[in-house]
């Protein structure tokens, strides 16, 4: 029988891992290395070991009514896109008002998750933690890991040649926090990510010059859609799902293209992706279009060499004077503490995990990784279904499943069907057809996932009913 799980880290993903766990009867221990909850949407002025770190002005790119805990609408007043801070006085609140907070030691960090010698019967871990100096074992039924995925830099300096050389200053966006030091320079920002974007398009207020170099390009997509709407209120609907799953392929692949190049001609401002038919996560920028416009943003191609003062790009144009290069070069994943790296990460550096939740290599399921898998869709009411999914399966109280889908609503459905709590849109349809229609054809915002079946919250369809209105306050 599961009871004690320990939970690694107090960001969204480890305070609903918290919560699921308390929902489910057991009984969490949640360690969080730092002082305080909110894990990446915690800014500080300086980057902190082991914790994903932030610019000042890092925006959400998921709006309210889409990112929230499903049982736990914003408030009405918030505007559609949070800054950082907004964000970390919600979660602050979410904490405070499941009654969270007593259930997480803070400054301690797990140093070390192990199976213990009967693991194959019993399926328990020994986690080691270290606070103040002092180290602490203790042995839980279940863990749960919610490390975060954007802390440990990937800055691959072997792919550009003559890095050594270069004479102005480099570092990885990680390390990047406000522009005014950048005045007057000249930067390149490596990688068209959202972090490169963002960085971009900022340093482009203060600094002499931009260029945004882009192995393959991206779509770019705008946090304010059609009619000026959110754009994810408009694009994720199972009625879209619905239709993308239905249509011929080379249809809506023409389609999508289409959609993305609706605001503007992606191969005119040099940033068409080489595989413009991928689902690939998109950035969201709504300034980067109009920065390249006005020519303070130059999209450049991959890097080909760096000189003393130089860069070579791959078309062999070169910028002379280069001050400062940030490489947005996104981030891999580590697991330090794991004594066994490899049941989570393969050889290659891969993830492989069933459900992109639960290694699969083990005897017992009794280990869940939290908020790895990436869709188009937010991270929190992912986050939020992969623990109550988890705890169901630490309970051996869960469906069949076949394979893991990455497509957001696909994925949040097979999750919320195997534990009997994905919405049922005909039934709906017999007995509340208001209620069916906004399920089905509007935003499937994350109180879909909290309407029915077990942790069913008896707001949810309220909060369905009336998300447009607090869209538009
Ligand atoms: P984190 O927030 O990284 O929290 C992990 C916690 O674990 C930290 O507090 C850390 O201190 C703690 N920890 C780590 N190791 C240990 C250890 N060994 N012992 C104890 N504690 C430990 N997602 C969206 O859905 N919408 C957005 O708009 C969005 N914007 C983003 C913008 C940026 C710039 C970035 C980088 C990411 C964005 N994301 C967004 C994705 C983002 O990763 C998630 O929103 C979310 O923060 C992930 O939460 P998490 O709890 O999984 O991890």
């Amino acid at each position: 029988m599961v009871r004690r799980v320990a939970v690694v880290g107090a960001g969204v993903s480890g305070l609903a891992a918290t919560k699921c766990c308390l929902e489910e009867g057991l009984e969490p221990t949640c360690f969080e290395q730092s002082e305080d909850i909110g894990g990446l949407w915690r800014y500080t002025d300086q980057a902190e070991d082991g914790r994903a770190s932030i610019y000042r002005t890092v925006f959400t790119n998921s709006c309210k009514e889409m990112m929230c805990y499903p049982d736990f609408p914003f408030p009405d007043d918030h505007p559609n896109y949070m800054h950082n801070a907004r964000l970390q006085h919600y979660i602050c609140k979410y904490a405070e008002h499941f009654d969270l907070l007593r259930h997480i030691r803070f400054k301690t960090l797990v140093t070390k998750v192990k199976k213990r010698p009967d693991f194959s019967v019993t399926g328990q871990w020994e986690v080691v933690t270290q606070r103040d100096g002092k180290e602490e074992t203790a042995v839980f039924d279940a863990v749960m890991v919610c490390s975060g995925h954007h802390v440990y830099p990937n800055l691959p300096l072997t792919e550009f040649p003559g890095i050594q050389k270069f004479k102005g200053c480099y570092f990885h966006s990680r390390e990047y926090k406000e522009p005014e030091k950048f005045r007057g320079k000249k930067v390149l920002v490596v990688g068209l990510g959202n972090s490169g974007c963002d960085i971009a398009v900022e340093l482009s207020t203060v600094a002499s010059q931009v260029y945004l170099s882009s192995r393959s390009g991206s779509w770019v997509m705008s946090r304010v859609w059609d009619n000026g709407y959110p754009w994810d209120m408009l694009i994720i609907t199972r009625f879209r799902t619905w239709l993308g799953n239905i249509l011929p392929r080379a249809l809506s692949d023409w389609l999508y293209v289409r959609g993305m190049n609706r605001f503007f001609k992606h191969e005119n401002f040099g940033l068409m992706p080489l595989n413009r038919t991928s689902r690939k996560e998109p950035v969201f920028n709504d300034d980067l279009p109009s920065r390249i416009a006005c020519g303070v943003v130059v999209m450049k191609p991959n890097v080909k060499e760096f000189r003393e003062t130089s860069v070579v790009f791959q078309d062999g144009t070169v910028q002379d004077d280069v001050d400062v290069v940030v490489f947005a070069t996104g981030y891999s994943y580590s697991y330090p503490f794991m004594e066994d790296e490899s049941i989570i990460k393969s050889r290659d550096n891969q993830v492989t995990l069933y459900k992109g939740i639960l290694p699969p290599r083990l005897e017992k399921p009794t280990m869940a990784v939290i908020g790895l898998v990436q869709s188009l869709g937010p991270i929190i009411p992912t986050s939020d279904l992969q623990c109550r999914w988890a705890v169901k399966v630490f309970q051996g109280r869960y469906g069949n499943s076949t394979t893991l889908q990455t497509d957001y609503i696909t994925y949040m459905d097979e999750l919320a069907s195997a534990i009997g709590v994905k919405p049922n849109v005909l039934k709906l349809l017999l007995t509340d057809p208001q209620l069916a229609l906004k399920v089905f054809f509007g935003p499937c915002s994350p109180y879909q996932f909290r309407l029915m079946g077990p942790g069913k919250w008896s707001g949810a369809r309220k909060a369905i009913l009336t998300q447009w209105d607090r869209t538009l306050q």
